[in-house]
Formats: C-alpha cells, structure tokens, sequence
C-alpha cells in the first residue's frame, strides 16, 4: 500500500501543492488510493450527524484548515456551519462525480463482510450498475492481507450476480474472472508477488492440503453475507484447485474456480422463467397432475435445476409431501425433505428413492435417472401416485424418449407415466438500458426461416453496450423452453413407434420447439438471433428447414 499524502505532508516530505496536485488532477478526479483513512475517520466522527453535511471527500488537513473535495457546489452559509462545527476552516476543492460516487462505495464496503448490496449512488439515492472492474481493483488496494483480498473478491462477484470465479495463475500475475450471464468477464489481475499466497489462503479457507499442489483439489466454504435489504443470508462456496502450468517460465501454479450458491435460492415465479403463454399453461397442468412424471433435460449451465426448484416450490404446501434425492443438494427449499447422495454410506440414487417412497411422499424429485433400477422404481412410483419430476441429460425434449427407453424400462410402463418433456437453454436478455431498434438481416431471417413480412421487423431489438451490461448489449438471461406434451399419438409412438416417427409427428403437430419458441422471443426484441446461434444446439435451428426440403411431401404418420 502506497503511504497517505496527508502523512507524507506532515512529515514535510512533499509540499502542499505538491500534496494536492497528486491527490487531485486537472480533471479533478481524485487518487482515491492516496486518500488518508485515518483523516476520514477523524472527520467524520468530529462532524458526526451526517444529515446536513454536503457530500465530501476529506483530502488533507493542513493548518488548522480541512480540504474537502465536492462535486457540487456548496452555498457559503454551509461552509461556515460545517467550519463552526469542525472549529476548524473548509476550504472546497472541486472534484468529479465519479470520484466521488466511487470513494462513497469504497466506504461503504467493509472488507471483512461479504455483501451482494448494489452500489447507490450517493448524489442521487438511487441504485445504479458499477464498475466492476474498477471498483473490485479498488476495494483490492485497500485490503493488505490475502483473506480480506478473496473477500473482496467474492463480494464483487455477489454484487454482479456472478455464477463462478476464476483465479488463474498467470506470467503477469493471477487473472480473475466472474461468469456473469454465463460469460467470464476479466475483472483485474492481482500482483505476481501475491499471486501464490492468494490462491494459498483460499486452500487454507476451504480447508485444503496446502502441503500438496500437484493434485486437484475440492473444498467448501460455508460464509454468511449481507443480500440487498442488509440481512444476512448463507453462502456456499464450492472450491476447486486444479494444477497447471502458470505461464510464468512454465513454472508450475495452481487454478482455482469458486462456485457460489446461495443459500437463500432467489428464484422467481414459474411465470417468469420464460415459457410462452401457450407452454406455460401446458407446463401448469402438469403440475397440478396426482401422478405422473416429468423430466427435464439440458446441459449444465442450461438453467434446468432454476426450473426444478422454482417448480417444486410452486407446487410446495402444507397438504404434501414433497421429497427429493440429490447430488450435491444445491439449494435449501423451504418445505421440502431434500436429501443426498452419499454413495460411500450406501446412499445411492436407487436406495434413496426406495427409502423416500416409504416415508409416504406425494411428489418426489429424482436429481438424475442413471440406470435401469432408479428409471424403473421411479416410473412405477409415477404409476402409483406419485408426481416425479426428474433430469435427464439430451440434447432436446424428444432426445429424452430414447434415452429413457435406452436405459431400460418397458416403453408401455414409461407411456403411460410420461407426462412430459421440458428442454431448455438459457439466452441473455437484450440490455433494458441500451437496447435500440434492429432491422434483421438476409442472414438473420435466413438462420429462423423466416420471410421479412413473417418477420414482425419493427419489433427486433439489440443492445448497443452501455456500463450496465458491461458492454456486452446484454442483461440477464432467461429460458427458451421446448415443451414436449404426450398425448395419446406420442403415447402410441413410445409404445411402439420409433424416433423417426416421433421427430415426423412433431413436425408436424403444433409441438413449441427450440427453434419456434426462439422465433418467438427474437420477435417480441427479448433477445437476439446471435444469441440463440450461440446458445441452441445447430440441429434446433436446422431441423425445420431441412425436413421440409428433404420430404416436402410427407404425411402425417399417425401410428394409431
Ligand atoms: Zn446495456
């Protein structure tokens, strides 16, 4: 840490002009790290009731005189209160805005506590993006041990709703990254000489060998923050080190990726998950079904396990009884007997679900099918009263029929317990704040098959960049869902048909793929065509098109 001018002053090692220039530039923005913690301290506990005081940076005291640097104007009879009160003069220097705003947050920020509270922006009271960037480097520069530098770490990926951190050793020093939106942001570089000691303190704070580096490494932290009305909630904090080659003369580093959980799930409504109107009334009926089972694929990252527990917990009253099988159990759901794998005690997922079914549920949730034995008790239980809501790991909704029939249970058993298929991925949401009309290109319209004039053009919509989204034109994300509903052909089919039947049924019925429920969002200007390239596996987009070129005349299969 770079030592305070306001010491350096008084120890006449430097001028008061000399001071001052350094701490404030011709652009008047503030060197924020130069500022003296213990002169704010003094300062504010002498001024004391806060209400009436303009907003102020102390810069320096110097003879009896404080220098507060302000962004906006102070009236004079202001000065003289504050001067009265402070028995001390005030002089004001001039400083920018964001100067200020970010010296306001740095104080706000209490290194040892981790908080996902938004930055306010003190002039105006209202909350507002940050720069995470800048501020995280920041908030570094005031931390001098390694343990508050993770924590301020994990408290600026709270406060950006990042999913996982990423500390990578590198030749210029350790890299840290947020997956924001399921994209990594470099967020800043912490120095060559603390790279190591960071990643040391981590291993020590999840409870790691740190004697040994060469072998990948897993570990928890069990933390408590402050969420945005200041409460304290629970933080999970899964830990992995992975070695590799640092970059540094190939010197040998470790990698470490922290994933957080928060305790405290703060899922939506189904309603906001992202199904169409049409789906969503589909997905409901389900749902209110006594018996039955539900399966849900995508890959990880697809947002498959928000929809689980936003489900189970929409369905979750006092009249049920709702019990899960998982691994790991990734949220606490208020309601609900979750229970985990462990597969070492001999907690399997089979002998898990044989366990819950004598405890008299009413809806089960199964983490995953794997074999035959878990497929097989779970759809007897779905035949037996039971609502089971399970994953599955295929690319799409008609992939699971395949997949559970592959894995071994008799296809009439799982037609008639099958309810349904949801598939999804998560896209980003055009960024509210800089989002602007777009008109679709050739390319576009060709990626959705669609004709200008099917097009809906006026609606399109695509984020030009701007501090709240990072640049990126993007902000948030939510589901595209393809829902495959069984009814009596599909059942048929499962029974008896093939894949090639079922894909010809679906074609032609009103099934909402991936790629009409992505047509539909591009148009509403939710989100993007590239987007969806990016997040829909090639065969969604395609298989449309191609059917009806490569057999413009078939006809509906219909197996009954
Ligand atoms: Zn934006």
């Amino acid at each position: 840490m770079s030592s305070s001018i306001q010491k350096k002053l008084k120890k006449r090692e430097i001028s008061f002009e000399t001071a001052l220039q350094s701490l404030v530039n011709e652009a008047k923005s503030v060197d924020l790290e130069l500022i003296d913690c213990e002169l704010c301290t003094g300062f504010f506990r002498q001024v004391r009731d806060l209400t009436d005081v303009p907003p102020v940076i102390p810069l320096l005291l110097w003879q009896n005189c404080y220098y507060l640097g302000c962004p906006i104007e102070v009236a004079a009879p202001e000065v003289r209160k504050l001067s009265d009160r402070l028995a001390s003069e005030i002089k004001i220097i001039p400083i920018d805005e964001s100067s200020y705003r970010n010296w306001f947050r740095l104080q706000k920020l209490n290194s040892t506590k981790l908080s996902s509270a938004d930055a306010v922006n003190p002039l105006t009271g209202e909350s507002e993006q940050e720069d995470i960037s800048k501020i995280t480097e920041l908030h570094l520069a005031q931390t001098d041990n390694q343990i508050d530098r993770i924590k301020a770490i994990i408290s600026g990926a709270l406060r950006n709703r990042a999913s996982d951190i990423h500390l990578e050793p590198t030749a210029a020093g350790l890299r840290v990254r947020y997956r924001i939106d399921g994209i990594l942001r470099p967020i800043t570089t912490l120095p060559l000489e603390v790279s190591r000691r960071v990643v040391v303190s981590l291993k020590v704070m999840c409870g790691m060998d740190i004697s040994d580096s060469r072998r990948p490494q897993d570990g928890r932290i069990g933390e408590k923050y402050l969420d945005k009305q200041q409460e304290e909630k629970g933080l999970d904090l899964r830990v992995s080190t992975l070695p590799c080659v640092s970059g540094q003369k190939g010197e040998a580093g470790e990698k470490a990726v922290l994933r957080l959980l928060k305790q405290e799930n703060s899922f939506k409504t189904i309603d906001d998950l992202g199904f169409s109107p049409q789906t969503l009334t589909i997905y409901k009926h389900w749902l209110e079904q006594p018996q039955g089972i539900i399966v849900f694929t995508g890959p990880t990252g697809s947002g498959k396990t928000s929809t689980l527990y936003t489900s189970l917990q929409a369905i979750s009253t006092d009249s049920v009884n709702i019990i899960t099988v998982e691994d790991p159990v990734e949220y606490v759901l208020p309601g609900i007997t979750q229970t985990q794998v462990n597969e070492m005690a001999g907690m399997t997922f089979a002998a898990g679900l044989r366990a819950i079914l004598r405890q008299d549920p009413d809806i089960i949730m199964m983490g995953e099918i794997r074999d035959e034995e878990t497929a097989e008790t779970a759809i007897r239980a779905a035949l037996t009263g039971h609502l089971v809501l399970t994953t599955l790991h295929t690319n799409d909704a008609a992939g699971a029929i395949p997949r559970l029939k592959d894995i071994g249970p008799d296809p009439g058993l799982i037609s008639d317990a099958l309810l349904g298929v949801v598939a999804q991925r998560l896209v980003r949401r055009v960024c509210p704040h800089c989002s602007e009309p777009y008109s679709p290109t050739e390319s576009d319209l060709k990626t959705l098959g669609l004709r200008l004039e099917e097009s809906n053009a006026h609606a399109w919509r695509h984020g030009c960049g701007c501090p709240k989204c990072f640049h990126s034109g993007y902000l948030g994300r939510e589901a595209i869902i393809e829902l495959l509903n069984v009814d009596d052909t599909i059942r048929q089919i499962i029974h008896e048909g093939s894949t090639i039947q079922l894909n010809q049924y679906l074609d032609e019925s009103n099934f909402v793929s991936f790629r009409t429920a992505a047509i539909s969002k591009v148009l509403a200007g939710i989100t993007t065509v590239e987007e969806i390239r990016r997040v829909l596996p090639y065969s969604a987009l395609a298989r449309k098109v191609s059917t009806d070129q490569r057999f413009p005349s078939l006809t509906l299969v219909n197996a009954s």
